[in-house]
């Protein structure tokens, strides 16, 4: 865990994006962050230390990327992973053997994973509740719940969930609120201003941006929720390498510019399908008849570039993503290459199909996580690949 300081809020979004977290490097000037490619710390004697005594605990590089990314969430800690998972799992060391946990129905595969194959055999159980609807999540709290976790705009049906009034349920019960914002990214969506105690975010997505390494981070305003994240940091132990914490930050550099790009295409992108495929098969939160989309306007100052589309069956969907030549059919999302994937058959790939029936992830769905590359090679790019259906 690292605390911000006060100099990491100077400036815009872009400024702290570029600077927050790091100064140049003591021993040379360095501008860049060194990568600290090390495992453990030189002690003057006996208790006495730089701060650094191994590096599972803590490494220069890391805490870079922590401080640079708790800056932009508007939080004061943040706490860096080896994986979005190996973050969440870590999260949820919080809580113990009969806690109960509220999570959204349509969460990243993943996380449903985690939930329903390992954790809910260690004591902790979960009702999962469609979180569009404030009264529904209200109605499932318990007198055990413990958590809130929630995710929005949703993977890939882009539902999306209204974060203040998720904090005012959470709070009526002593509950955690937590936030995947791994979609939205803190410059389009900042849930610790809206009343989350934990947001946490697959560093390897937007973050990141370049699609070279996997990471995870959560940032939290509290010290004593830091403290305790940072103690379960370290005894579980699931941190990231420091080249990736470089990495991670490197990305996070352009993370205003690519999101102001991934935005201006999402948008573009969207409206041309709209007019091409007609309404009801286009899912993206910037288009007026998304039904959420006044709080999607309210919520978030931007729409990004993930989007879905219903081309009615798995067979065209298969057609579609094997006839697109500058998108690629991939798993992941948020780098700044264009890629497609199969919801159904890939990241939903473990959410079992009476799950999947229920909230209406169909096999002819596929999903659009739109690059910075030129607009208009995007779109050439989906208007051949729609041509052959
Ligand atoms: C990818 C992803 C995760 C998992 O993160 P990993 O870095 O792949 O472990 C969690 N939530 C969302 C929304 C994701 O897209």
């Amino acid at each position: 865990m690292t605390r911000i300081f006060d100099e990491d809020l100077a400036g815009g979004m872009s400024t702290r994006a570029i600077h927050a977290g790091q100064r140049p490097d003591p021993v040379s000037g360095a501008i860049m962050t060194p990568v600290y490619l090390t495992s453990t710390y030189v002690q003057d004697g006996i208790g006495l230390n730089k701060g650094y005594e191994y590096a599972r605990g803590k490494n220069p590089t890391r805490q870079a990327l922590e401080r640079n990314v708790a800056t932009l969430e508007g939080g004061r800690h943040g706490l860096a992973f080896g994986s979005g998972m190996g973050c969440l799992d870590s999260i949820m060391k919080l809580f113990r053997a009969g806690d109960h946990i509220v999570c959204g129905e349509n969460v990243y595969g993943g996380t449903f994973r985690l939930f329903d194959r390992i954790l809910k055999h260690m004591g902790l159980s979960f009702s999962y509740v469609d979180t569009r609807d404030p009264q529904r999540v209200a109605d499932a709290m318990t007198p055990t719940t413990r958590a809130l976790l929630v995710e929005t705009p949703t993977n890939p049906l882009m539902w999306l969930t209204d974060l203040a009034a998720m904090s005012e349920i959470a709070k009526r019960h002593q509950a955690l609120l937590i936030v995947d914002n791994t979609f939205a990214t803190p410059i389009f969506q900042r849930p610790l201003e809206l009343g989350a105690d934990i947001v946490w975010h697959s560093t390897t997505k937007y973050l990141n941006g370049h699609s070279d390494m996997i990471g995870g981070i959560a940032v939290v305003l509290e010290d004593d929720l830091a403290d305790r994240l940072q103690f379960i940091l370290n005894a579980a132990g699931a941190v990231p390498g420091p080249f990736d914490a470089w990495l991670a930050l490197r990305g996070t550099k352009t993370l205003p510019l690519r999101m102001r790009q991934h935005d201006l295409n999402g948008r573009q992108i969207a409206a041309w399908l709209l007019d091409r495929l007609g309404a009801e098969r286009v899912i993206y939160p910037g288009l007026a008849n998304h039904p959420q989309h006044e709080l999607a306007a309210r919520q978030m100052s931007g729409f990004g570039g993930m989007m879905t589309l219903d081309l009615g069956s798995q067979e065209n969907a298969n057609r579609f993503l094997q006839a697109v030549r500058v998108f690629s059919l991939a798993e992941s999302l948020g780098g700044v290459e264009s890629l497609t994937n199969h919801p159904y058959t890939m990241t939903h790939g473990s959410v079992p199909v009476e799950v999947k029936e229920a909230m209406g992830l169909t096999d002819g769905m596929v999903r659009l996580s739109c690059g910075v590359e030129d607009v208009e090679d995007l779109i050439e790019d989906l208007d051949g690949a729609l041509k052959g259906l």
